[in-house]
């Protein structure tokens, strides 16, 4: 008759307990860092709102620069400009 099979299939991978799905993680409490939105962008002088960020002069105004410590970069189209020291 015919051998016996060895189960070959045992438990290939030995099942790791059983970890609760979500981990509880103690919430972080929320930093108030800079927020970063429109506001941060533009500084409100009596009824004048003067742009912090120079705008992309290749997007035109409407797209701000991001402020990295030696220079200015276009999120949108990648230009850079190079704060001059
Ligand atoms: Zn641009």
């Amino acid at each position: 008759m015919s051998k016996k099979t060895e189960k070959k299939e045992e438990a290939a991978a030995p099942k790791a307990e059983a970890k609760p799905v979500k981990a509880e993680k103690p919430k972080a409490e929320k930093k108030h860092k800079e927020e970063k939105g429109a506001h941060a962008l533009y500084k409100i002088e009596g009824d004048k709102a003067t742009r912090l960020r120079p705008t992309c002069e290749r997007c035109g105004t409407g797209y701000f620069m991001a402020d990295h410590h030696d220079r200015y970069t276009c999120g949108h189209c990648g230009f850079t400009r190079y704060k001059h020291a």
